[in-house]
């Protein structure tokens, strides 16, 4: 069914340390390179090799830098088993445009600044323009795949707006094409529910795209699989993407029955620290970003978004914490469900660590019929609107215990604060008691809030559950560059268990 026989590989080593060797099949070997390496626009591409004959699959994410989805999928899907073949996988091929959340190449000139328009065009030269197009073409040769799947995401659904390829897939031709489309779509539509939102197939990829040229130059069977940006959580799109890509590798024979998992399993405690960020209904639009922001610079950790489909499937087990940022809590709790609400709170009996911001902080406390009771504090003054104290900037002061763990603040620091639980101890038995992390000192008192009510209650706390941890912020620390420390000190004592 593969248009062409199956090439030999150059062998070229660069051990991937970062990840445990456990996540990858047994005799699979993992090795890659750098494009334009040595400049702004170097990015790192990957082979994992089956060691058994099989078709070559060249993944890409990335090509244009405001569709993340793509590029974080293909991160994942770069580490998945695989039964034959081997995989090639360049997730971030813009990633000066990735860094910066823009579609084109920063800093090129207008003609070449949409990098998937710089691939040999039907009937044009052999050649594709520009440093980096000329770098992924010259990769793609190298390699020759039988089949190249290039991961983008469309502004709006197609379904909906005509005029936006969002939530298609665009294939070219070739042998098994019509049962591999027709299976990504399956495996991904089921998991839709508006029919105007499925996935549709769509005709031919646009000139000087890489899916074409492949095509046509390489002989591959190549697409282009778009999601849609619009109103859709980044976990629910990477999802999108690795449902399709799974259904297209097994349709290859190249993957198991399961997707893989989020992140690799952790037997013995080593390797990088798991954090799951919940990014789904009830979460701000900027909030989850923010914390993957102040997150960013620790080194050694493993980052992903997760949704409650994630959740209730019982994949936080993957993890060694998880942050519910800021939104709504009640909208959080009703998004993960009665099942994921109670996979959230045994995930943290059996040892997780629990990171609420704000909403987060909302979603774990006692006293809603919704939020979770992993901690031992209620909330006060919030019927009436009250909740709705205001946004601003605040003062609060680290307790001693707050010093040990968040980091050594000896005055008060301002901090933002939109809303967030002022919290009292909820005096319920079955949980432990929790400390005080930090005070505020100063308050806000909008919308007929009590006044004093806010001045010297816990702005952070920590509690125990079973074998774990939690730890509530009520302001965003995240949104002061200056208190990003604290965020990543939580997030490691979070990762301890008790
Ligand atoms: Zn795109």
């Amino acid at each position: 069914m593969f248009p062409r026989p199956f090439k030999s590989l150059p062998i070229l080593l660069l051990a991937c340390s970062f990840l445990p060797s456990s996540w990858s099949s047994a005799g699979a070997a993992e090795h890659g390179g750098l494009l334009l390496k040595g400049t702004p626009r170097e990015t790192s591409w990957l082979v994992l090799e089956s060691g058994k004959p099989g078709p070559v699959v060249l993944i890409v994410g990335g090509m244009h830098g405001n569709e993340p989805a793509g590029s974080r999928a293909a991160g994942q899907i770069m580490h998945w088993p695989i039964k034959r073949g081997k995989l090639v996988v360049l997730p971030r091929a813009n990633a000066t445009g990735l860094d910066a959340g823009i579609r084109y190449v920063p800093n090129s000139p207008g003609e070449l600044r949409d990098l998937n328009r710089n691939f040999p065009k039907t009937g044009e030269k052999n050649e594709a323009r520009g440093d980096l197009a000329r770098e992924i073409w010259t990769l793609a040769k190298r390699f020759e795949p039988d089949w190249v799947l290039d991961l983008h995401e469309g502004s709006d659904f197609h379904q909906i707006n005509r005029k936006s390829v969002g939530s298609s897939i665009i294939p070219t031709k070739g042998e098994g094409m019509d049962e591999a489309v027709a299976d990504a779509l399956r495996a991904v539509n089921r998991t839709i529910e508006d029919p105007r939102k499925k996935l549709v197939r769509l005709r031919y990829p646009v000139n000087g795209s890489l899916a074409r040229a492949a095509h046509e130059r390489l002989g591959a069977v190549s697409m282009i699989l778009e999601t849609t940006v619009k109103d859709q959580p980044l976990s629910l799109r990477i999802r999108q993407h690795r449902l399709m890509v799974h259904a297209i590798l097994g349709r290859l024979g190249m993957s198991g029955k399961d997707v893989p998992p989020l992140a690799p399993y952790k037997a013995d405690g080593s390797g990088p620290l798991r954090i799951a960020i919940y990014d789904a209904g009830g979460t701000g639009r900027t909030s989850a970003r923010s914390l993957e922001v102040a997150l960013a610079p620790m080194g050694k950790t493993l980052v992903r978004r997760i949704g409650p489909p994630e959740i209730r499937a019982g994949q936080l087990s993957r993890f060694d914490l998880v942050v519910f940022p800021g939104g709504s809590g009640s909208r959080q709790a009703a998004a993960l469900e009665k099942t994921g609400r109670e996979k959230v709170r045994r995930f943290v009996e059996e040892g997780g660590g629990y990171l609420g911001v704000c909403a987060g902080s909302y979603l774990a406390a006692r006293n809603y019929d919704w939020s979770l009771k992993i901690v031992d504090g209620r909330t006060v003054d919030t019927r009436n609107g009250h909740w709705r104290r205001g946004r601003g900037t605040v003062k609060m002061e680290l307790t001693e215990k707050g010093r040990l763990i968040l980091g050594d603040y000896p005055e008060q620091v301002d901090v933002r604060y939109a809303n967030g639980p002022i919290f009292a101890p909820a005096q319920d038995d079955a949980i432990e008691d929790f400390q005080a992390l930090a005070h505020f000192r100063t308050e806000l008192a909008e919308n007929g809030a009590r006044v004093g009510a806010m001045i010297d209650t816990p702005a952070i706390l920590s509690g125990n559950l079973g074998k774990g941890r939690v730890l509530c912020i009520s302001p965003h620390p995240e949104s002061t560059k200056a208190l990003h420390g604290m965020v990543r000190r939580a997030a490691l004592w979070l990762g301890k268990g008790n």
